[in-house]
């Protein structure tokens, strides 16, 4: 449905740029590791690590934009595209909170998290230790709860103290906004 809705938005565009080219479906993943069971067969699915490959696997075919053509396009699209950040998912989506588990979970089994050390955590559930417990959890925040975290929200988040809040505050790669609220930078 997105993809389609996408082809749809791009052959207006086109149109209304006064160009006739054939457009071609595909869902990239950027992500190597992503696994997509049960997907619809009547679409292409690719990883971002293989384009170079897909395209130069293609049939050659009568180019159908010249050189110019194809510079002015590019520039285009490139000028016209617009930036796509939906987070927080939640408000995107409107998803209840209620609805969603908080904390640090572990990265097998989704169970929650259990505090053994400043930057260790164990999961309750397949024994298993996680070493960047904090940095996945605050990543999730950021992309599904709020675009800001205060002390108050990461003690709530994450379950955990005063100070424990506080070291993570200080240790995570976030902007500082008055005294209170931290917001995201880039977490790697
Ligand atoms: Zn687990």
């Amino acid at each position: 449905m997105q993809v389609e809705n996408s082809r749809h938005y791009l052959q207006r565009w086109l149109a209304e740029q006064n160009i006739k080219i054939p457009i071609q479906c595909a869902v990239v993943l950027a992500n190597q590791k992503t696994s997509v069971h049960e997907a619809p067969t009547e679409m292409q699915w690719l990883y971002a690590k293989h384009l170079p490959l897909f395209f130069h696997s293609q049939p050659p075919k009568d180019p159908i934009l010249t050189p110019k053509q194809l510079d002015t396009l590019i520039q285009r699209l490139t000028e016209q595209q617009t930036l796509y950040n939906p987070s927080p998912l939640k408000n995107y989506y409107h998803i209840e909170e209620h609805m969603l588990r908080t904390g640090c979970l572990c990265n097998l089994c989704n169970a929650p998290l259990q505090k053994v050390s400043e930057r260790k955590w164990r999961c309750v559930h397949c024994d298993r230790f996680e070493k960047s417990a904090i940095r996945q959890a605050t990543q999730d925040y950021f992309l599904i709860f709020e675009t800001e975290l205060s002390n108050k929200q990461c003690r709530e988040y994450l379950g955990v103290n005063q100070d424990a809040a506080c070291y993570v505050l200080k240790n995570l790669p976030l902007l500082k906004v008055g005294f209170i609220l931290l917001r995201q930078t880039t977490i790697t």
